[in-house]
């Protein structure tokens, strides 16, 4: 009855390695797109990738000569908002094609047995006598059964969207839930500057890094709302900090999910991840190995409810979610809360927090007191504003409760919806980044 075990709706990062996962496993996979094979992930070219990445998640390094290499870097730099202070972390980065990366583990998923169908469009879910999902209809009306469909398609989240089922958010991503991304590529005017680094001023939420051309770089920002707003963000962050003199090359557009994760990832006979899912990090929007870090113990829980021909019950399945919001999505809860509280503060507040090491700190920098009392020192000694610290405190109470709330996940479906209603009420509180925007119409 069934022509696979799985389909996979988007051969992105998410779907490509999830594919390869599951092959791995010896299971039947299939992933469908809607683009064509040669302009599969064309929207993107410059991507970062901690170089510790390849082998947390079992990938030969890409070193310099393969098609998708193009540098590393060894240290990230963040700036305060008045350029005062600079904060530096050691971080090793490879630089890397997108399209030619995915195309890399493209083919090592195929080699493992994983099927691929381009110029192929998800347009509904198929369902069984049982009412359960059974696979997915293209939009040539082509039928693809199988017993797991998992969504991921990105921002646009076709699958999840049509879910009709109490354990599965079917919202979709909206202006204020994610980031514009703008990015210019330029060539600098003075040839003696090179961009070997990404620094990033995180009051603007703007950056400089490095690309492939000599004596090139990526000036981006990422803002809520719309394209528009990010343009105006762009001419703030430059208007306000000295960046080398540069011809523009061209520019690129993307968006990143900047929301919570939907509560549950699963139901009877779904799964949903990547950007499809609002995995990325609260720092910077990055989502590839944020991402991978839910599909490598999903693989297994998948593969194992998948065995002796058995249907995917969301019971069989739940141990995604437990494993996930119990350390990442723990993690991130916190951090995406504590974000939003200290972005809301004027360029001064910026700056002492980088000048006291409070957030943002160097990895060698030695900080003493604690959070709150060097918060409010400021805030005697003026240095500080007292709106800044009451909206961090209670960002940071909030963050910490949340961390809290998913370490204690339910392990079965049972608690699912009085954990659900305890967590709303707490990300009611954070609110959102689109939140502190008072200057979008301007
Ligand atoms: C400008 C920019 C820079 C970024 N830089 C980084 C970075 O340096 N490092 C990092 O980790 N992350 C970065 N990110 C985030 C990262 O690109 C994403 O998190 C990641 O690519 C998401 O992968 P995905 O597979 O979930 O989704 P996607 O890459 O969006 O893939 C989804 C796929 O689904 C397909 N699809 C959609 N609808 C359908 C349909 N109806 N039927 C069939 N197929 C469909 C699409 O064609 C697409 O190929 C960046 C994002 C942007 C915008």
């Amino acid at each position: 009855m069934y022509n696979y075990d799985v389909v996979i709706v988007g051969a992105g990062t998410a779907g490509t390695y999830f594919a390869l996962l599951l092959a791995k496993r010896g299971v039947k996979v299939l992933v469908i797109d809607k683009d064509a094979e040669k302009d599969l992930a064309k929207r993107l070219d410059i991507f970062h990738f901690t170089s510790e990445s390849f082998a947390e998640f079992n990938l030969e390094e890409s070193k310099e000569g393969d098609p998708e290499f193009v540098s590393k870097f060894s240290y990230c730099y963040s700036r305060s908002a008045l350029d005062n202070y600079e904060k530096k972390n050691f971080l090793e980065v490879h630089v890397m094609h997108l399209p030619l990366f995915i195309k890399r583990l493209r083919n090592l998923a195929i080699k493992e047995g994983a099927k691929f169908q381009f110029e192929t469009t998800f347009a509904d879910l198929i369902y069984d006598k049982d009412n359960r999902i059974s696979g997915i209809k293209t939009s040539k009306d082509e039928e693809i059964r199988s017993r797991l469909v998992v969504d991921a398609s990105g921002i646009p989240s076709v699958v999840r969207r049509k879910v009709s089922d109490p354990y599965i958010e079917n919202w979709p991503i909206g202006p204020r839930d994610k980031f514009y991304v703008f990015l210019k590529y330029v060539l600098l005017d003075d040839p003696k500057i090179t961009i070997d680094r990404s620094i990033s001023w995180p009051y603007y939420k703007g950056w400089i890094a490095p690309q492939q051309s000599k004596g090139g770089a990526i000036v981006g920002v990422g803002a809520n709302l719309s394209t528009d707003y990010a343009r105006k963000c762009m001419k703030k962050f430059e208007d306000s900090i000295p960046l080398p003199k540069y011809t523009l090359q061209y520019e690129e557009w993307g968006a990143t999910p900047y929301t919570r994760p939907p509560f549950s990832f699963v139901t009877d006979g779904f799964l949903v991840i990547g950007d499809a899912a609002c995995l990325t990090k609260p720092m910077n929007g990055e989502g590839i190995t944020s991402a991978w870090v839910q599909s490598t113990p999903a693989a297994d829980v998948v593969a194992y409810a998948l065995k002796d021909n058995k249907y995917p019950t969301k019971e069989a399945l739940w141990k995604i979610n437990y494993l996930y919001q119990t350390k990442e999505g723990a993690e991130f809860a916190g951090l995406r809360a504590l974000l939003v509280g200290a972005v809301a503060m004027s360029k001064e507040d910026n700056d002492y927090l980088y000048a006291n090491g409070i957030i943002f700190k160097s990895d060698d920098e030695e900080v003493k007191g604690s959070v709150a009392g060097n918060l409010i020192k400021g805030v005697l000694k003026r240095k500080f504003s007292y709106s800044a610290l009451s909206k961090l405190l209670k960002a940071s109470n909030t963050g910490t409760k949340l961390t809290i709330h998913y370490k204690r996940y339910p392990l079965t479906p049972e608690g699912y919806f009085k954990w659900k209603k305890k967590a709303l009420s707490l990300w009611e509180k954070v609110g959102s980044m689109a939140d502190n925007i008072t200057d979008a119409e301007e």
